[in-house]
């Protein structure tokens, strides 16, 4: 039985200010909640201000990115270490917004997830296809592709530490989610894809969260389903009354 895991994607919103009032909000509305995993994902600046926000809670600390080297001269960029260091737990890596508007490849993120693992990072890794690719019938493939090169050289134990999130692109900020079905149909083959490349057990105790459009009333249709372990909220997970109401779908 796997434990649902809700995850909100703050993106490049909020301030200092309203970051800490969402947090603050999240934490008092779980309470001591504890029958669904729940993180939420605030702009690196953030980090440290949501980070205090939260202690003492359940609630988990991720970050939305990372660079995969432990320090040096990467102007501008964030090491696997000072997110452990400000208390990050999780790293969403592979998004589909870096993927398609900042040019991600699969051997990039690759690196990132290796990374974050070595550095004490538990990873959410999103795949998923365009609208075109799931027109063209091109899905699977485009799964078979992420999934192989973005998990490459992971073994069956350092699978424990990875959830991924299925995100058909078409669905992400576009108000338009994947039926439960859609949902369910990607989850199943993602799951048998990670079974073939990193063993079954692994692959059953895998967490696969949805993402894509998830709202107070499409949480618990796509939740239901036998392998939607959880979701990755985008704009949902800005409005605490929102994000709690997804959580409690996953109850
Ligand atoms: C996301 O950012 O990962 C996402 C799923 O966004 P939204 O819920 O807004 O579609």
């Amino acid at each position: 039985m796997r434990k649902k895991f809700v995850a909100g994607n703050w993106k490049m919103f909020t301030t200092a200010a309203s970051a800490e009032k969402l947090a603050q909000d999240v934490v008092r509305g779980l309470g001591s909640e504890s029958r669904v995993q729940v993180a939420v994902c605030p702009p690196f600046p953030y980090l440290s201000r949501v980070g205090q926000a939260l202690k003492g809670s359940g609630v988990g600390l991720g970050a939305q990115n990372l660079y995969p080297e432990k320090e040096g001269a990467f102007t501008g960029e964030v090491s696997p270490t000072m997110l452990v260091d400000v208390g990050c737990r999780h790293v969403i890596l592979g998004h589909s917004e870096r993927r398609h508007k900042l040019g991600e490849s699969d051997g990039f993120i690759n690196r990132k997830v290796h990374a974050a693992l070595a550095a004490g990072l538990d990873v959410i890794l999103c795949v998923g296809e365009t609208l075109e690719e799931r027109e063209a019938d091109q899905t699977e493939k485009v799964l078979d592709a992420q999934v192989a090169g973005s998990l490459k050289d992971i073994r069956g134990d350092a699978l424990a530490r990875i959830v991924v999130a299925y995100e058909p692109v078409w669905a992400i900020g576009t108000g338009k989610n994947a039926s439960p079905e859609q949902a369910q149909q990607a989850h199943a083959y993602v799951r048998q894809r990670i079974a073939q490349q990193c063993g079954a057990d692994a692959a059953q105790k895998l967490i696969i969260q949805y993402g894509g459009s998830v709202k107070p009333d499409n949480a618990s249709s796509l939740l239901r389903q036998p392998d939607v372990d959880g979701a990755l909220v985008g704009g949902a997970s800005l409005k605490a009354d929102d994000f709690l109401a997804i959580v409690r779908a996953g109850m």
